[in-house]
C-alpha cells in the first residue's frame, strides 16, 4: 500500500488519535450489535500493546450538529471496556470524555498514560465535523501527536475527524482494518485473478452505473441481478409486467450492453423469475419461466431456479468475486431464495478471493450461515461502492504517503 500504516508510527508513549466506526445501533442506551467495536479490536489493541496512549472517536448517527443524549458515546465505551478487558485485561482503563474538543477532553488527553484509552464523544454533536471546519478539525488534532484511521466506512466522507485533521498531526496512518479493505478491494481492482466476477443486485441501476462503468474494464464476467436487472431487460425489448424500471436509464442500459458485448464481457442477466403482485409476506407466488414474458400485473421480486443454476454456475468458476446487492427482495421469506442461494455460491467457491461489500448482501452471508467462508466482508457499503467505482476516498488519499 502507498499509505502508511500503524505499524509504521512510533506508537509508544505517544498519543495517538484514532478514528474509529463505532456507529452502532442502540436501543435505550444499549449496544444492539457490537460487530462494528469487534471489528477494530485488533488495531486498537495492537495500539495498546505497543504503548500508545490512545484516543478513540466515532461518530453515532444523525444527530445534525447538536449534543443529543439518544446518540452519546457512553454506552459505547462501556461495551468497549467489556470487551477489552475480555481479550487483555485493560477494561479499566478505558475513559470517556463528554465532549470531544474543549478544555476537559484536552485535560484528560494530556494525563493520559501508556496503554490507557479514552473514547471521546460523539463527533457529530459539532457541526463543524461533517463541514470538515479547519478550526474544529485543529482542535481534534491538539489532542495527539499521531492519526490513525480504521474508520473504512467514513472515508468516502470529507470531514474534520477523516479528512482535515491530517493536516495538523505529524504523520497519518491507516489501522489494521482500514488496511485490510484497501488490500482486497485494491487487489482485486488492479491485480484480480481471473476469472473475474462480479455480481451486482439491488434496487436501481442508477446507484451501480459508477460500478459498473467501472468494473467494465477490469471483470470478465457481470452478473446482474435485483430489481435493477429489469431495467437491462426491458431495454433487451422483454415484457417485464410492473417489475422495477428506471426509464431513464433505458438507453444507458443498452449502452452498458453493447460495451460489455464489444469487451467481450460475459453480461449475466435473470432468464427466469419468481413473481408476485407486491413485494409483501403472504403474495400469491408465481414462477416466470424462461423466454416467457412477465404478466403485465405482477413484479419480478427474485431470480427464478434457472438463473440461479446460471449464476452458480459462472461464480464457481470464478478466481475473484465481487458482490454487492441481493438478488431479490431477500428481507421478504418468499423471495429469498436467490440471494442466498447466490451467497453460497460465493461461499462454496473456495479457490476465489471472494468480496462481499453492502449492508443487505453481508446481511445475506451472515443469514445463510457462511460468512466465515467469504475471503474478505467490507465494512463499508457506501465506501466499497465508491472504491469500487473508482473514486478516489478523501480519509484514504489524506493519509500519509509512504516514501
Ligand atoms: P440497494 O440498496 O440498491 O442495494 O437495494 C437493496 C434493496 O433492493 C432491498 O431492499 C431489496 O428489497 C430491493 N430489491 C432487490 N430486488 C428487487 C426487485 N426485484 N424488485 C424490487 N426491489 C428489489
Amino acid at each position: 500500500m502507498s499509505k502508511l500504516s500503524i505499524r509504521d508510527l512510533p506508537l509508544n508513549g505517544n498519543r495517538i488519535f484514532m478514528r474509529v466506526d463505532f456507529n452502532v445501533p442502540l436501543d435505550d442506551g444499549r449496544v444492539m450489535d457490537d460487530t462494528r467495536i469487534r471489528e477494530t479490536l485488533p488495531t486498537i489493541e495492537y495500539a495498546l500493546r505497543h504503548g500508545a496512549r490512545l484516543i478513540l472517536a466515532s461518530h453515532l448517527g444523525r444527530p445534525k450538529g447538536k449534543p443529543n443524549p439518544k446518540m452519546s458515546l457512553k454506552p459505547v465505551a462501556e461495551r468497549l471496556r467489556m470487551l477489552l478487558d475480555k481479550e487483555l485485561a485493560r477494561g479499566e482503563n478505558v475513559g470517556f470524555s463528554p465532549d470531544c474538543v474543549g478544555p476537559e477532553a484536552e485535560e484528560v488527553a494530556t494525563q493520559l498514560e501508556k496503554g490507557q484509552t479514552l473514547l471521546l464523544e460523539n463527533l457529530r454533536f459539532h457541526a463543524e465535523e461533517e463541514a470538515n471546519d479547519e478550526k474544529f478539525a485543529k482542535q481534534l488534532a491538539n489532542l495527539a501527536d499521531y492519526y490513525v484511521n480504521d474508520a473504512f466506512g467514513s472515508a468516502h466522507r470529507a470531514h474534520a475527524s477523516t479528512a482535515g485533521i491530517t493536516k495538523f498531526v505529524q504523520k497519518s496512518a491507516a489501522g489494521l482494518l482500514m488496511e485490510k479493505e484497501l488490500k482486497y478491494l485494491g487487489k482485486a481492482l488492479e491485480h484480480p485473478e481471473t476469472p473475474f466476477v462480479a455480481i451486482l443486485g439491488g434496487a436501481k441501476v442508477s446507484d451501480k452505473i459508477g460500478v459498473i462503468q467501472n468494473l467494465m474494464n477490469k471483470v470478465n464476467s457481470l452478473i446482474i441481478g435485483g430489481g435493477m436487472a429489469y431495467t437491462f431487460l426491458k431495454a433487451q425489448g422483454q415484457e417485464i409486467g410492473k417489475s422495477l424500471v428506471e426509464a431513464d436509464k433505458l438507453d444507458l442500459a443498452r449502452q452498458l450492453l453493447a460495451a460489455a458485448k464489444k469487451r467481450n464481457i460475459r453480461f449475466l442477466l435473470p432468464v427466469d423469475h419468481v413473481v408476485a403482485m407486491k413485494p409483501e409476506a403472504g403474495a400469491v407466488i408465481q414462477q416466470v419461466g424462461e423466454g416467457q414474458p412477465i404478466p403485465p400485473d405482477r413484479m419480478a421480486l427474485d431470480i427464478g431456479p434457472k438463473t440461479i443454476e446460471l449464476f452458480t454456475e459462472e461464480i464457481s468458476r470464478a478466481r475473484t468475486i465481487v458482490w454487492n446487492g441481493p438478488m431479490g427482495v431477500f428481507e421478504v421469506p418468499g423471495f429469498s431464495k436467490g440471494t442466498f442461494k447466490v451467497a453460497n455460491a460465493v461461499a462454496d467457491n473456495a479457490g476465489a478471493t471472494s468480496i462481499v461489500g453492502g449492508g443487505d448482501s453481508v446481511a445475506a452471508v451472515h443469514a445463510a450461515g457462511v460468512a466465515d467462508k467469504i475471503t474478505h466482508i467490507s465494512t463499508g457499503g457506501g465506501a466499497s461502492l465508491e472504491f469500487l467505482e473508482g473514486k478516489k476516498l478523501p480519509g484514504v488519499e489524506a493519509l500519509t504517503d509512504r516514501r
